[in-house]
């Protein structure tokens, strides 16, 4: 169980309030970005793929990649708050136990206590959630 007191929980609440509308503005101003590259194109007589449109969005593998990045970040942060509306939040998915309020406070979306996550990586074989 977690022991975060509620003034942290608001905390926590406030960090990854900022960081969702941060993500969202920034997937808006990519695609917007590259809506108008896309007419732009339209314009100088070049019709735009029909297979690209129809697959994304977004114009160029480096937007397609940040935006995907974001659309993930923001999936982490909307479960971590359906975990805090239903009080799991800050408790350790596999152990159960809670997770430290500074690792919190560095990783707001983490699933994991510290020790959980490490032998998570270790059977993933690589780094990342
Ligand atoms: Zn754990």
């Amino acid at each position: 169980m977690t022991t975060l007191t509620e003034q942290q929980i608001k905390r926590l609440t406030n960090i990854m309030d900022a960081r969702l509308a941060r993500e969202l503005n920034e997937i808006d101003a990519i695609t917007a970005r590259s809506r108008s590259e896309r007419s732009q194109e339209a314009m100088a007589g070049k019709p735009a793929d029909q297979l690209d449109a129809a697959l994304s969005e977004i114009a160029g593998a480096s937007d397609y990649a940040m935006v995907r990045q974001d659309v993930q970040d923001v999936r982490d942060i909307l479960a971590a708050r359906r975990r805090l509306a239903t009080g799991r939040y800050g408790d350790c998915i596999d152990c159960g136990n809670g997770i430290a309020y500074e690792r919190l406070l560095a990783y707001p979306t983490a699933k994991r206590c510290i020790d959980c996550q490490r032998l998570h990586e270790d059977q993933a074989g690589r780094g990342g959630s």
